[in-house]
């Protein structure tokens, strides 16, 4: 029998704050084979794209874009919030619901042979995502691919990426 992976994300009412459905990985990543399969479904829906990086946004991009980096036999990227990277960097502001934020790469990471897989938990208005890969491709680097476990489709933020000429995967809606 295939494992449920949906059955294996909690949803939490009201976190952050009031009238929000938190969906929470932490029940899937506590799963072993829950863990591991989402890992090896989303590395095998992208091995064909022989891609040299996998980059995950902070934080729980980087738990599911490690593995499947591994999966993949790439390196992984860290696309951190605002002061975390020691290097050089380079930045990208994005709005939230409330104020702007920013987010960094390493500015010598990647150049123009390089094409990234950009791997985060969850997709909703994509302002994160679309916000990864303007920054991601101000190196040159070629990102056309983006995978999330899961999507919030009435948010409609996957519809967006692929606008920005981005291929959306996700492993549940
Ligand atoms: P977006 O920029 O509106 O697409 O929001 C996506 C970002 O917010 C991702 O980095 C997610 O980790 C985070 N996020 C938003 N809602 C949730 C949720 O319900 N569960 C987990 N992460 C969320």
């Amino acid at each position: 029998m295939t494992l449920d992976l949906k059955a294996l994300v909690r949803t939490i009412p009201d976190y952050p704050k009031k009238g929000i459905l938190f969906r929470d990985i932490t029940t899937l990543i506590e799963h072993p084979e829950g863990f591991k399969a989402s890992i090896e479904q989303v590395a095998a829906a992208h091995r064909h794209l022989g891609v040299t990086h996998v980059a995950g946004i902070e934080a729980r991009g980087f738990i599911f874009g490690a593995g499947v980096a591994i999966a993949l036999g790439v390196g992984f990227i860290p696309v951190r919030k605002k002061g975390k990277l020691p290097g050089e960097t380079i930045g990208q502001n994005y709005a939230l619901e409330y104020g702007v934020d920013t987010i960094e790469i390493h500015a010598d990471v990647l150049d123009s042979n390089d094409t990234v897989l950009l791997v985060d938990d969850l997709i909703a208005t994509g302002g994160t995502a679309i916000a990864a890969v303007g920054l991601l491709r101000r190196t040159g680097a070629r990102v056309a691919n983006a995978a999330f476990i899961i999507d919030l489709p009435d948010l409609g933020g996957a519809a967006k990426l692929e606008a920005e000429g981005v291929e959306v995967s996700t492993l549940m809606a």
